[in-house]
């Protein structure tokens, strides 16, 4: 039986596709959206249709209010109806100290980051609200980190937008937990994707508590874990993914 349908945002690749690939084992119908990699993101689409669900790849900047719209309002007849998003497109760009950023790739990492979470946060709520007339569901944010450690000398721009991202997460969960909907994010480590700068990973995975960096699956699993009911009482949770702290 199907859960529902559940949206994830950024699913060609890394944590997104894993997520993707485990959301259709586990149940789900799957809308993953992609930004330039359609390849990619018809293989993953695929993969979960291997698992006997409902699943499709499209095109979709976070970052432009109209095509946020535009995917929310045209979910597929086919599928079952929206149950989960999961906010998970995010970029990063190149290391940098604040003395060095430039206000374009500032506002680009928000606008990815936290304005692209907010609006497809936004369009799901309308339509699985409870007051609404929708049937409830779950939404969980994939933070990182960087949030609360702050990524002196690399990107404080995006540790500052996943502090957002936390904002979001704590403040949507109070405002729609009487409307069926929960609100929970995950905040992953190092995790093995093409996200890194070259060496990266290599240089830093020593130096957290296990040693290692983690996988895509690994962060997968407990992003299902909060969109499923087994967690039907969790809501304004942040859940570290990340070899200890
Ligand atoms: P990734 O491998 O670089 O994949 C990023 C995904 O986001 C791709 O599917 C990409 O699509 C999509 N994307 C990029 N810009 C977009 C936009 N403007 N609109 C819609 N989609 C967009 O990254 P990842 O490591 O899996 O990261 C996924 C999430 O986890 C991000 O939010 C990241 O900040 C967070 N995170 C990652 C780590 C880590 O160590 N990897 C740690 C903490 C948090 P295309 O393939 O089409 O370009």
């Amino acid at each position: 039986m199907s859960n529902g349908l559940v949206v994830i945002t950024g699913g060609s690749r890394g944590i997104g596709a894993a997520t993707a690939r485990r959301a259709a084992a586990g149940g789900w119908d799957v809308l993953l959206t992609y930004r330039t990699n359609a390849a990619e993101a018809a293989r993953v689409a695929a993969e979960c249709r291997e698992a006997g669900r409902w699943a499709e790849a499209r095109p979709l900047d976070v970052a432009v209010e109209a095509e946020v719209v535009r995917l929310f309002g045209s979910l597929p007849a086919e599928a079952g109806a929206l149950r989960g998003l999961v906010n998970n497109a995010g970029v990063v760009a190149p290391a940098a100290t604040v003395a060095e950023m430039d206000a374009r790739r500032i506002r680009r990492l928000l606008d990815v980051n936290v304005l692209g979470a907010f609006l497809c946060a936004r369009e799901a709520v309308r339509l699985m609200s409870t007051a609404g007339g929708g049937g409830g569901g779950a939404i969980v944010n994939v933070s990182s980190r960087a949030a609360v450690l702050g990524s002196a000398g690399e990107y404080v721009d995006y540790a500052a937008s996943k502090a957002a991202v936390d904002a979001l997460t704590l403040g949507l969960a109070r405002e729609v937990a009487g409307e069926g909907i929960r609100v929970n994010a995950v905040r992953p480590g190092l995790i093995d994707t093409e996200i890194h700068e070259p060496g990266r990973l290599d240089r830093l995975a020593p130096t957290t508590p296990m040693g290692r960096s983690g996988t895509a699956d690994e962060v997968a699993e407990a992003v299902c874990w909060l969109l499923s009911e087994a967690a039907s009482y969790t809501t304004g949770s942040f859940l570290d993914v990340s070899g200890g702290r």
